[in-house]
């Protein structure tokens, strides 16, 4: 009996198995025609400084989209497939495109300060050919090095790659900015932080979503903004949703914020109808004037 209770159970395995690796092979095989299907888009949502009152609009961030049907599908479900299979190398690389040009003509159109932050996969950095590229791209959009921010994980620091080393030292010698994302998640030895040519340590929203309730949350997140800041780097709070965790992340020091309470990431037009004045901002910021350095 028990022998016969066990086969049906693997047969109810092995179909339910079945089952998962036939959507994961229709969904690698969907996702390899979408870039020259023109299915990926970009949301960009706000990062507003805080060095005022009210906050005004630093720049945006550009989160990638595919775009299949009426559905609008999330990175979390797609981008660990592009990472596996390589194809991250050159989605990437549109997305760095596409970014680049936007931001470039939203500041033509005005907005001279704005900046472009964009995520960059370990694998895309360790392509030899990434620096190079990455210059090529600015070159022919026009976007001063200046106005871009990589955001990068902690577990590339980890790898310790040099060719990794000396690709972001290139970087920074350009005036590219470096960011490091989802910041406390991973679990890089702090060392590094002091080792590589960050400029802005990204706050994880794990840690800013407990505020103001949850009091050991509160203590973590104040001591990873505080690590921040006395390492000399920019500090920036992710997943802000509410009127508290802004004023927190104000009074504990944070240069920057992004989050649902400022704005929600959104199209291209919706932020250039932002910009043209005919749509006001989701939170209480402000655009920041041209000739207001
Ligand atoms: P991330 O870089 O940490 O981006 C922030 C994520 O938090 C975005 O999710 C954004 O929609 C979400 N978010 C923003 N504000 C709030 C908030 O107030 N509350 C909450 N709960 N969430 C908020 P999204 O767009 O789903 O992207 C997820 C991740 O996918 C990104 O996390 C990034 O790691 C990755 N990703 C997105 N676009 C790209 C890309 O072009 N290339 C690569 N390599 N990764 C990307
Ligand atoms: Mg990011
Ligand atoms: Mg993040
Ligand atoms: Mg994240």
């Amino acid at each position: 009996r028990a022998k016969e209770a066990g086969k049906a159970q693997f047969a109810r395995y092995s179909e339910e198995l079945q089952i998962v690796v036939q959507r994961r092979l229709e969904l690698e095989s969907a996702l390899g025609q979408a870039l020259q299907r023109g299915e990926f888009e970009l949301y960009y949502q706000p990062i507003c400084r805080l060095d005022r009152s009210p906050p005004c609009l630093s720049g945006v961030e550009a989160l990638l989209r595919w775009r299949q049907g009426e559905r609008l599908v999330a990175p979390l479900e797609f981008i660990p497939v592009l990472e596996e299979s390589g194809e991250i190398v050159a989605v990437g690389e549109w997305v760095l495109r596409q970014a680049c040009r936007q931001v470039r003509a939203w500041q033509l159109g005005g907005q001279e300060q704005l900046r472009c932050s964009v995520n960059i996969s370990s694998r895309q950095l360790q392509q030899p050919e990434f620096v190079p590229r990455l210059i090529d791209i600015l070159r022919e959009t026009g976007l001063p090095p200046t106005s871009l921010i990589l955001e990068i994980t902690e577990s590339l620091l980890m790898q310790d790659n040099l060719e990794t080393l000396v690709s972001l030292r290139e970087l920074a010698g350009l005036g590219v900015q470096l960011a490091l994302d989802d910041f406390g998640t991973g679990y890089a030895a702090l060392g590094y932080l002091a080792r590589f040519p960050l400029n802005i340590l990204k706050v994880d929203k794990s840690f800013i979503g407990g505020i103001p309730h949850d009091h050991e949350l509160n203590t973590i997140a104040r001591a990873i903004i505080g690590l921040g800041r006395s390492l000399g780097l920019e500090v920036a709070a992710e997943g802000i949703e509410d009127a508290e965790q802004l004023a927190f992340v104000v009074r504990e020091g944070c240069h920057y914020a992004q989050g649902y309470w400022l704005g929600r990431p959104q199209s291209s037009a919706d932020m250039q109808r932002l910009f043209d004045g005919e749509a006001g901002p989701e939170g209480d910021w402000c655009l920041l004037p041209a000739d207001d350095h």
